[in-house]
Parts: C-alpha cells; structure tokens; sequence
C-alpha cells in the first residue's frame, strides 16, 4: 500500500496537498500501532485508498487521512485548517464527533448513532461515504480485536452500517460490509452456512468458469462487440438470508453465480437480451426489465434466467457502465459525477433524482420534528421496512414504505390531495382508504373540497409526511 496509488492521476496541485496529507498523518500518528502490530497509518491509508477508489474529491481523501487524528493525536482542529482548509477541518470534525458518539454507544443505543450520522449526511453525504470506508476497513482487519469487540462489530455492522449503505445504494459497501461482519456476528450460524454451501458454490463457479468463452464467442458472432462480460459470486450473507426465505432450497437460488454483460447504451442492452434469448430459453417470469421500469431504490438492469450450456439455469444481468457504477457505489458514484460535472468534464452527468429526494427529506425531518423518539422511529421505518413503488394514472412513481395507504399516497402526491382524499382507486378498483397498497400499483385518488383528514386516518398511515399533515390540520 502506498500513497502513490492516490496521487498518480491527480493534478500536481491535489498531489502534493494529498501527499502533505499523508505526511502530516505519518507524523502524527508515529509510534502508535494497530491491534495487528502494523504502523498505525496503514488504517487512514487504507481508508484514503477506499475513497480514492470510489473517486471521491480531494477532501474527502485528505479527511481520510486524517480521520483518527483529532481524537487519537495531539494535533488539533487548528492545525488541520491551518494546513488543510475549511473543507476538510469540517469533514474530519464530523467524522470524529459521529465516532466519539458511537464509542460510548452499546447496542441497544445505537439507534441514536443512526440519528447522528444521517443529521450529519444531511450536511454533507461524504461524512458519511467516509465513515463507511473506515468500518470497512475495520472489519477487514477485525481478527486481532477480542472476541467480545468482535461480536459486538459485526452486529453493529450487520444492523446499522449495511443497511445504511444499502439505502445510499451502495451495493458493493453493503455486501462487502455484511460478508465481513457474518462470520463474527453469528459464528454458529456462518459455520453451518459454509458447510452447507461450499461444494455447490465451488461447482457454480467453476461450471461459469467453463461457460464463459462459448458465451462470448456466441456474441461476438452475433453482431455483439464493444462489451465486457464476466460472472460475478453472490455475497455470502445475502444468499444466506435468501436462503431462509427459499426454505433453505439452494437449488431454487438461480443467482448465485451470475454472468454481467456491460454493453455501451441502452439499446445494445436490449439486442443483448434477444441474441441470448434466440440460444438459450428464458424461464418466462424471470425475465426483469428493471431499465423500463427501474427499482423504487433507482437500480437498473435487465435480468434473465435461461436453460444455459448443458441445460443448467443461470443468470444474466445486462447493464450499461453507468447504470453499474450506480448499482456498485450509489450515492457516491453519483456524488462523484455531480463533482466531475461541476467541473465540466462530464456533460453527461445525469442526476439521479431517486438518491437527491431521499436525503431532501431527512434534511427537511429535521425542521419540523422535535420530538427525537419520533424523528428516530420513522427514520427506522424508512431504512429497515422494504420500500413499494406506487404509480399515479400519469406513470409518475412515488416511493413508499410497506404497508403504505392510499392516504399515505395522496399526501406523496401533495399536501392538498392528501387533505381532500376521499376515496381511491386501485388499478381501476374503489379500495377502502386504509387499503395497503402494493408494489406496482396504479392508485387514482379521488377527492372533495368538503372532505378533511380525520382522526382515524393517524391509525392507518405510514409515512411521516401524512402524518403530519394530519396533525397539523387537526390542531
Ligand atoms: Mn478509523
């Protein structure tokens, strides 16, 4: 590991700084030592190169540097802006208050840690992006940490840190993240797992292995070129958790090894599909337009599973490059692109407006919630329960929680919609107002100007946007 690997592709000017960076951090934290015994500066190094990696700027590499001096070095706030600016005094502070927080946190008050950290993303997504590098590392390295530590790591892991990068869409974080924590959160658990999936697995793999070349000359031969293609492994805790719900049925899970084909743009995406359709049969319902009709959390790719080589089922995923980009890094790849398109060297850059609106609303909670528990229980509400896409007549989608109403939709729709509602419509059926909608559906609200919220509609909504219109109407 080394600096160089960051520095190399930056302008002269980012270098040094990063690199002054690097040295400073050396400095501060001389003599200190990881549990491992290894030089402590290996844990920012790593983190900066976690970050680099996922492009971000030059700030927030810096802050990875210097993420655990403030609170484990002498050196102080002033000495950070003194030598490295406004921008990443700010991002270290944040860091290290969240940390200082989480210290003293066991289980059991973690949620408040949860609070913490998204009031921090609200000011800026990168404290977070940051502190997620950090826990990953972390975890890579938690073997010399006590067995008690251990297991209190990777619960936290498991139950706070996944699912949050899971809600910034960070694909890649959360599977490594819960890959990582498996092992020490439920070791009894992990153990029976390995023991029951390895030889299947290693036959998966090694079976793609031996397929991939007849499936690349296929295309090529059929007009398909410009794409990379390879396979990709499920991760291990969420084939485990797939598995509970498949009765434990391995031979139902199509996807544990699953080839991704990366095609330049969207209609190559779909000649992909029909190339590999006219060889190999597709399993009708598991063909998945997500770029048609992308997941409530933005994610966009095709799926099919089809009678492959030697009539085995498998797995495809066709996507674009930057349709992967957000599938693997979310938030942060499309932080990246809205900085690289700051700067005019990506004209292409295409906000996704999905990632923008989830973190507009926390920010927006913050100004009218003051009752902590409150804020705190939605916030769980919104991260933990699964998420259904709802769709007006017009094709506009609206992202709810499970279990959401009609009501729940109106006030989605607007304040005034919701506080008018008197009945709906549910692909084209009259529902009761306390109906709960499901993922997919088209809801038409009906209104009347005479109709107002009642106290009865508080029992059954549930977002926190209708309950307090409710609330606000009823005072
Ligand atoms: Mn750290």
């Amino acid at each position: 590991m080394d600096i160089s690997a960051i520095t190399s592709d930056k302008t002269s000017a980012e270098a040094e700084l990063i690199q002054r960076a690097f040295d400073f951090t050396a400095k501060a934290h001389a003599g200190q030592k990881r549990e491992s015994g290894e030089e402590y500066i290996i844990h920012p190094l790593a983190v900066a190169l976690i970050l680099n990696e996922l492009n971000m700027d030059s700030a927030t590499i810096i802050a990875g540097l210097l993420h655990d001096t403030l609170e484990d070095t002498p050196v102080t706030e002033q000495d950070i802006r003194a030598n490295f600016g406004e921008e990443a005094t700010f991002l270290v502070k944040a860091v290290t208050k969240i940390k200082s927080i989480e210290n003293k946190d066991t289980l059991e008050t973690s949620y408040q840690t949860l609070m913490k950290m998204f009031f921090a993303m609200a000011d800026d997504i990168r404290v977070i992006i940051i502190k997620l590098a950090d826990r990953l590392h972390n975890l890579q390295t938690l073997q010399y940490k006590s067995p008690k530590k251990q297991k209190e790591i990777g619960l936290k892991s498991i139950q706070i840190y996944a699912p949050i990068a899971e809600r910034l869409n960070m694909g890649d974080f959360k599977g490594q993240i819960e890959d990582l924590a498996f092992p020490y959160a439920y070791p009894e658990k992990y153990a029976e797992f390995i023991t029951a999936i390895q030889e299947y697995f290693e036959e998966r793999k090694e079976y793609a292995k031996s397929i991939k070349p007849t499936i690349i000359d296929y295309l090529k031969s059929n007009g398909i070129d410009n794409f990379t293609m390879d396979y990709r492994v499920k991760h291990y805790y969420s084939l485990y958790r797939k598995l509970q719900r498949k009765n434990n049925n391995i031979d139902v899970i199509y996807d544990l090894v699953a080839f991704r084909i990366i095609v330049p743009d969207i209609a190559m995406c779909y000649k992909t599909l029909g190339i590999l359709h006219q060889k190999y049969l597709p399993l009708p319902k598991l063909i998945k337009d997500y770029i048609a009709l992308p997941k409530p959390n933005g994610y966009q790719s095709i799926h099919t599973t089809v009678f492959c080589e030697d009539g085995k089922l498998v797995e495809f995923q066709i996507r674009t490059p930057e349709m992967h980009d957000h599938a693997e890094n979310g938030i942060a790849a499309h932080w990246a692109y809205a900085e690289i398109g700051k700067t005019n060297k990506n004209k292409h850059f295409k906000a996704r407006q999905v990632d923008l609106d989830w973190i507009a609303k926390i920010r927006d909670w913050r100004n009218y919630i003051d009752n902590p528990k409150e804020f705190l229980n939605h916030l769980k509400l919104d991260l933990f329960k699964n998420r259904i896409f709802v769709f007006t007549p017009k094709g506009d989608v609206k992202d709810l929680p499970e279990g959401a109403t009609p009501i729940d939709f109106a006030y989605a729709v607007h304040g005034d919609i919701g506080d008018h509602c008197t009945g709906a419509k549910v692909n084209e059926k009259m529902v009761a107002l306390k109906y709960k909608l499901q993922n997919g559906d088209v809801c038409t609200i009906i209104t009347n100007k005479h109709q107002k919220p009642t106290h009865d509609w508080l029992k059954y909504v549930q977002t926190i946007e209708a309950k307090r219109h409710i609330r606000s109407f009823l005072k």
